[in-house]
């Protein structure tokens, strides 16, 4: 499935040009348990450490070293720029009114 920010109804500088739906290790979100096998991101891969938002539950989640991820720590949140932050939370509503409209009925799945 490919995906893009405006899918999600938002603007984000660094999502601008052209997204991609990466392949990643196949493994299940730490936080809902949903199979993960992409990511969306731009050009690059993502890479060890960069962070992710699940598209089912919105989880904050980070890339561990073998690509597979974890839920993204406070301390972690806490230490990214707050423009970052905000960009974040800004995703994760965007996901979670999107999900709340697909279980209305009003998107397509
Ligand atoms: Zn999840």
């Amino acid at each position: 499935m490919e995906l893009s920010a405006e899918a999600f109804e938002v603007e984000l500088p660094w999502a601008s040009g052209s997204v991609h739906s990466h392949e990643v290790p196949e493994h299940p979100c730490p936080a809902c348990d949903t199979l993960l096998s992409h990511a969306t991101a731009g050009e690059q891969r993502p890479e060890p450490g960069d962070f992710t938002i699940c598209f089912t539950c919105a989880a904050p989640l980070k890339f561990t070293e073998d690509l597979q991820v974890v839920v993204l720590a406070g301390e972690d949140f806490a230490a990214l720029p707050p423009g970052v932050q905000d960009d974040l939370n800004h995703v994760r509503s965007s996901i979670l009114r999107f999900q709340a409209r697909r279980e209305d009925g009003r998107a397509a799945p």
